[in-house]
């Protein structure tokens, strides 16, 4: 199952996708319906409110949400009292609903208050549907019959476009014609939720083309930052901290759009215990990879096993590499980017290396050859950062 959690702000076209991704065959689960349903009359969440909050919080045997909404918006305390109320209710609804999927569903959860609180870990993948602001008011005062002040309040209230940003792994452009955005989520669904969601199913990577080196893209460490947040979820209480290592973790050093995150656990057994984990949140593991290749300093394998795990999204690659905290691999990738972004002679030489070696190294099947004779160059760099180490008192994290 892919979950995929869809938000924006009032009036961007959230709904407006939704209904074509359900078109395309997603279960759309709808936070609002949800939220609407469990206070329902004759439901067990409207009695409870009226016991907490008193009759005239509901006229003809409905609940008077202007009045609730006045008696709440001022009193914090009431105010959890009714997110006690309703949340847990919320929340079995939707867990209902997602139980029911089939396994190889695409879920889509239409939630408005997704970034407002947080919870884009808890997806495979964030869809954030936006337009300018001035297209936002006309569409729901010209649809809605919105009062235009009542519009800006809403949109104040509401996360800022940096927020929004911060939260996307997709970000949905609808300020152009309706058609234009329609056509963006045709192509996401086959292209890339679809193949996603295969992946997850099947317990495979997204598959990985030939290395290619692009230009440093300033979206790398925030894009690395959502996985961290997704993986740490994923792994419970198991995982330290979680790096972003390798070359995208470097400013400005081109790099096969490949993030590289470091996993730092106190054991393999930890590592295996996430595993499944790890797996289900779209991070599958490579079961064939169990070490680093030794390096002459600490030449037996037993100290550079790692768990290897990568991401089942085509449309963001990813390696998860789990190591054990102390361990010389598990150093050597905290290193090395460090000593990089501090060496910028040494990172140009290392990019010149890089090109070169992506220029001889075209055909699909080359990456090996590609990764070997890289590590090569690293071999020849581990003791000059070894030494920067020293000299700078250089700590692992
Ligand atoms: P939301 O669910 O984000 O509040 P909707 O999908 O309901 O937004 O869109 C708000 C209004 O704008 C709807 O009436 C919708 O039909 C209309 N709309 C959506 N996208 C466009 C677009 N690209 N151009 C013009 N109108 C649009």
């Amino acid at each position: 199952m892919l979950r995929v959690g869809l938000t924006g702000g009032i009036g961007s076209g959230k709904s407006t996708v939704a209904r074509r991704l359900a078109e395309h065959g997603a279960v759309v689960i709808d936070a609002d319906r949800i939220a609407r349903e469990v206070v329902e009359p004759g439901t067990d969440g409207l009695a409870e409110i009226r016991q907490a909050f008193g009759d005239d919080v509901v006229s003809d045997g409905a609940l008077d949400r202007a009045r609730l909404a006045q008696r709440v918006f001022t009193d914090e305390t009431a105010r959890t009292t009714l997110n006690g109320i309703v949340h847990p209710r919320i929340g079995a609804r939707t867990a209902e609903l997602m139980a029911a999927a089939s396994q190889d569903a695409i879920v889509v959860h239409d939630v408005p208050l997704l970034v407002e609180n947080h919870l884009g870990p808890a997806y495979h993948l964030v869809l954030v549907v936006d337009a300018p602001e001035e297209e936002r008011v006309h569409r729901v005062v010209r649809d809605r019959g919105m009062a235009e002040q009542d519009a800006r309040a809403r949109i104040r209230a509401q996360a800022t476009e940096e927020a929004r940003r911060a939260a996307a792994d997709v970000w949905l452009d609808n300020g152009g014609s309706r058609d234009e955005v329609l056509a963006v989520v045709d192509a996401l669904w086959a292209d890339r939720l679809v193949r996603y969601e295969a992946n997850i199913r099947l317990g495979r990577r997204a598959k990985y083309g030939t290395p290619r080196l692009v230009e440093p893209d300033p979206a790398w460490p925030a894009q690395a930052a959502r996985l961290r947040e997704r993986i740490a979820m994923a792994a419970g209480g198991l995982a330290g901290r979680i790096d972003h290592i390798g070359s995208t973790s470097v400013p400005g050093l081109p790099a096969k759009d490949v993030i590289d995150l470091q996993v730092t656990v106190a054991s393999l057994a930890d590592a295996d215990a996430m595993g499944d984990g790890l797996a289900a949140a779209g991070f599958p593991k490579l079961p064939g990879v169990d070490h680093d290749n030794p390096k002459p300093y600490a030449p037996d394998v037993a100290q550079w096993r790692k768990r290897f795990h990568a991401a089942a999204d085509p449309g963001r690659l990813a390696n998860v590499h789990i190591r054990v905290e102390g361990s010389p691999g598990w150093r050597y990738a905290l290193l090395l980017p460090d000593w990089l972004r501090a060496n910028p002679a040494e990172r140009d030489d290392y990019l010149a290396t890089k090109r070169e070696l992506a220029a001889r190294y075209t055909a699909d099947d080359d990456t090996a050859n590609y990764s070997e004779a890289k590590e090569a160059w690293f071999d020849a760099a581990g003791p000059r950062a070894e030494e920067w180490a020293r000299r700078t008192g250089w700590q692992a994290g």
